[in-house]
């Protein structure tokens, strides 16, 4: 095998066993394209999505939030297009009767060498019935893409909020596409988070805003420790036909590099097809050039999960026999973990426990107390803690403990009481 597909098991091994990511419903065998988040794995996500709403929304003034409900009313997803046209093409096997993405491979079945059928579309939208009487008229759709409740709810935000172009509404929630392929682990899968931007701007203040998204959507993939990304524009025949502009930003995952986020700019396709088809208007009124319009929208759309899956190859390291994830302190699941040298001392206990409950009003931490220190450092290092405080015999004398680094494995004395601030400053 390949040193990346090595890689990559080694990864998805590391999750499943320190409970990052668990295979979906495996104690029934797995659920393709559906997986589970131990209890690393949801800190990592939720930091994640933290980091991601304070930047996007809570630090800026333009930018407002919105928690749309999954189902719609299934006409806002005829108006945007998606019962049409969300559809991928499709090819199946004549002998084995697996199904593929017709542009993921070549004439022969990848699984038996079989003679692959003519391509056909296959909409990858979830359908459901709502209500207990179950027909055509009740058939509902879980959403594709966490966008749709943002322009449906365009007009009431105008009203309700005091925003004026250019705005945001942003948004993070569960996405479902019945993918034909699911694969790589959790980088496409049927169920999945996105986080959305709906920027709103002036039609021909579009392009600048576009590039000042790109940018700024590309820097803050630094500011949470993914170094191996980079920018690239989709050609025209990649666009979506009413995309100006597309830029993907892209991770350099062990097999290969892949799309992370989007960032698009979608004109007035989507403010449109729903004014046309809900017969509301939509536009804006802006008060300086005393006229009414649709605005135009800048589009940046990430995946929780692909950024996740991105935070575990990055801090994926070994070191001799250990492994060390070196995630960025902003989204490390646990910031600090908390041992008593020996767990059979009481006033040890005590003394961590203490240091423990303070930190724990302010930062994730853990507590441990099993085994010798070095386990303990071992067992933190694969969960990607940046720091591990021990409590010793000293400690009691001093009230001092020992910090140790998990990227350096340097150690030193800090004063228990200048812990939160130590912590306040190395965890920035
Ligand atoms: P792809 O071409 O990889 O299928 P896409 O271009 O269809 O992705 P978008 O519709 O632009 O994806 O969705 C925005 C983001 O949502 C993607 O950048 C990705 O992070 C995430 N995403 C989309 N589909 C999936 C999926 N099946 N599994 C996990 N994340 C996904």
């Amino acid at each position: 095998m390949k040193k990346e597909g090595k890689l990559m098991e080694k990864i998805v091994a590391l999750a499943k066993r320190r409970g990052f990511v668990y295979p979906g419903s495996e104690i029934y065998g797995g659920f393709a394209g559906f997986y589970d988040w131990g209890p690393l794995g949801v800190e990592l996500k939720f930091n994640i999505k933290q980091a991601w709403w304070h930047d996007v929304v809570r630090r800026r003034d333009d930018v407002v939030g919105l928690s749309a409900a999954i189902i719609m009313n299934p006409k806002a997803w005829e108006a945007s297009g998606h019962v049409s046209g969300f559809a991928d093409a499709m090819v199946e096997c004549k002998k084995c009767h697996h199904r593929f993405r017709a542009d993921q491979v070549e004439k022969k079945c990848p699984d038996c060498d079989g003679v692959l059928g003519d391509a056909r579309q296959f909409n990858l939208m979830f359908q459901t019935h709502v209500g207990a009487a179950e027909g055509s008229e009740s058939i509902a759709y879980l959403r594709p893409e966490t966008a749709g409740g943002i322009f449906v709810n365009f007009k009431n935000v105008l009203s309700s909020t005091r925003v004026k172009l250019p705005f945001g509404i942003a948004q993070i929630g569960k996405a479902f596409r019945n993918e034909i392929n699911p694969r790589d682990f959790v980088f496409r899968t049927r169920e999945f988070e996105q986080m959305e931007l709906e920027y709103f701007v002036k039609p021909g203040e579009d392009e600048e805003q576009f590039s000042e998204w790109v940018k700024e959507r590309f820097t803050w993939y630094k500011s949470i420790g993914l170094k191996n990304v980079r920018k690239r524009e989709q050609e025209k025949e990649e666009r979506a036909h009413y995309s100006k502009a597309t830029t993907d930003i892209e991770y350099e995952f062990p097999f290969g590099w892949q799309e992370i986020e989007g960032i698009a700019n979608r004109g007035d396709f989507d403010l449109s097809a729903h004014q046309k088809a809900s017969k509301q208007d939509l536009t804006y009124f802006d008060e300086e050039k005393k006229e009414r319009y649709l605005p135009y929208v800048i589009e940046p759309s990430a995946g929780v999960e692909r950024i996740a899956l991105a935070a575990l190859c990055e801090a994926y390291t070994e070191d001799g026999d250990r492994v060390v994830m070196k995630f960025h302190p902003r989204i490390a699941p646990i910031k600090a973990a908390v041992f008593p040298l020996l767990a059979n001392k009481p006033d040890l206990v005590k003394k961590a426990r203490k240091i423990y409950e303070d930190l724990q009003k302010e930062f994730t931490v853990a507590w441990d107390d099993r085994g010798n220190i070095g386990k303990r450092y071992l067992s933190q290092d694969e969960a990607g803690t940046p720091y591990c405080i021990t409590v010793d015999f000293d400690s009691l004398e001093n009230d001092d403990v020992t910090v140790r680094d998990r990227d350096t494995a340097k150690q030193e004395r800090v004063k228990m009481k200048e812990l939160a601030e130590y912590f306040k400053k190395h965890l920035a």
